[in-house]
């Protein structure tokens, strides 16, 4: 039988979750998912002057928001710090490692020299092969020692098959007897990390590229615990469209989930662009729904090549890479209305605008109105600014369009009056009923029936561009038709 295959996700809760542990995140939810396994979440928290409770609750906020799901409560590091002492213990009582009690002027020193003679800047092993009386000896006056690895000598080299890299190989002459615990008894990361995965029987470690330096000293902790060893898939970088690394320092918030939430973005479009930064399928499918994206996971779609961000910040049209607007937009338009609802909803509530009879006597009307304006829209905060006279009677007006549509024809001033006068007669208000008021009275003062549509739609919705203006009459609804032409002739004054 196969084994179960167990994954995680390890942030260490030192900053907000950004769109890269995200991402990490996310593929090792859908591995899971795909196999049948079982995704932890672990913080990786031994980093007490780094890690805060608040970000804890960002990243468990942010990964929720995806819809990222775990399998059991979250895993603390924190809490297994004396099993990682004690595997180092457990390896010293191997032979694996040994203490070493150079003082950290030995060692700058010897660094010193090294760097001088150009020669490898690597602890030279002093400590190495202390005789078990010299080791007792200086035990006795309590001096203090860090613990080291004892990396094989000799040719060899540790190698493993990296899902995405391939063969990667480190000699063991390059890697120095690396220390896996302070001199305040303090375990590195390097071992916590490798420990814990043994521990939580990880059968794949899926993670960013950066942790690729650990993973050849990892192995030689895994080998000397005399562990399995799990299988490696380490992500490409995320670079910006001018080749450089996405960061927090170098691109702000842009880069962190929450910005994305706060922008308007539903969860499901932004799941579906992170995953496509950085795999794909060999069709280059682009957009998927959950089932069909469990489906067609796998680790060998992961790319090797870093892939591109495309950060705009300057640009306010794509304030983000504009990928990740069209998806967005793209589910904000197909989605069923239902489903892009509770968003909406949570818009309005945001904006203090929301209304319960929304969900009441105006539900109908509530999700025909979201779905006759959102096909221009690309956010859900769309709703609430470009689409708020649909809404509330409070809502701004489009300095171009106020100009274009209505300032720029004198004779509105006259015509408004009399299109609402006209539109207020009507029994029925239909499409059909608003359609004829408009061509009749065009018709009648020999005017073009587009300056009074225009005129219509800048003074009724606040805005130059929309749904047919037929719709949005009826959408609006009549009273509020009429009184908004009405009050239109005051921006003449
Ligand atoms: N805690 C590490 C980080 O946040 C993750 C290392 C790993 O996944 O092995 O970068």
């Amino acid at each position: 039988m196969e084994k179960e295959v167990i994954v995680r996700f390890a942030p260490s809760p030192t900053g907000y979750l950004h769109i890269g542990g995200a991402r990490t995140a996310i593929y090792n939810w859908l591995f899971a998912k795909k196999t049948g396994g079982r995704l932890i979440l672990r913080i990786e928290d031994t980093d007490a002057e780094r890690s805060t409770e608040e970000s804890i609750q960002g990243i468990v906020d942010g990964l929720k928001w995806l819809g990222v799901t775990w399998d059991e409560d979250p895993y603390f590091q924190s809490k297994f710090i004396q099993e990682h002492i004690d595997a180092a213990q457990r390896l010293l009582e191997s032979g694996h490692a040994y203490k070493c009690f150079c003082t950290k002027e030995e060692l700058d020193q010897k660094r010193e020299q090294a760097r001088k003679e150009k020669g490898a800047i690597k602890y030279d092993g002093t400590c190495r092969n202390l005789t078990p009386e010299k080791i007792a000896v200086k035990e006795k006056s309590n001096l203090p020692y860090i613990i080291r690895l004892k990396v094989p000598n000799g040719e060899g080299a540790v190698s493993f098959r990296d899902e995405v890299y391939g063969l990667i190989e480190k000699k063991y002459k390059d890697i120095e007897d690396f220390v896996i615990v302070r001199s305040n008894g303090q375990p590195l990361y390097v071992l916590s990390n490798a420990v814990d995965d043994i521990r939580d029987g990880i059968t794949h470690v899926i993670r960013g590229q950066d942790g690729l330096a650990n993973t050849p000293k990892q192995l030689l902790i895994y080998n000397a615990l005399g562990a399995d060893v799990p299988k490696f898939a380490h992500m490409s970088l995320t670079l910006d469209s001018k080749k450089a690394k996405i960061s927090k320092r170098r691109h702000g918030e842009i880069v962190a989930v929450h910005f994305y939430r706060e922008r308007g973005f539903l969860p499901w479009a932004f799941v579906n662009f992170l995953v496509l930064l950085g795999w794909s399928t060999p069709e280059s499918q682009q957009i998927f729904s959950k089932e069909e994206l469990i489906d067609a996971f796998s680790l060998k779609g992961i790319n090797k090549a870093n892939s591109v961000f495309d950060v705009r910040k300057d640009d306010p049209k794509f304030f983000t890479d504009p990928k990740a607007i069209s998806i967005n937009a793209h589910y904000l338009r197909n989605l069923p209305v239902e489903e892009i609802e509770p968003y909406v909803k949570a818009e309005f509530e945001k904006a203090g605008i929301w209304d319960p009879e929304f969900e009441g006597e105006k539900h109908n009307w509530f999700l025909n109105t979201i779905d006759l304006i959102r096909n221009r829209f690309n956010f859900t905060t769309d709703f609430v600014t470009l689409g708020s006279a649909y809404f509330s009677d409070d809502f701004p007006i489009d300095p171009k369009a106020l100009k274009k549509n209505i300032l720029k024809h004198e004779g509105l001033k006259e015509w408004f009056p009399v299109l609402a006068d006209r539109l207020e007669a009507l029994q029925d208000f239909t499409m059909e009923e608003t359609e004829n008021v408009v061509r009749d009275m065009a018709d009648e003062y020999e005017i073009k029936a587009g300056i009074l549509i225009n005129g219509a739609r800048a003074a009724v919705t606040g805005q130059a561009v929309g749904p047919g203006i037929f719709d949005v009459l009826l959408a609006v609804g009549q009273d509020r038709v009429v009184e908004r032409l009405r009050k239109a002739v005051t921006f003449f004054e």
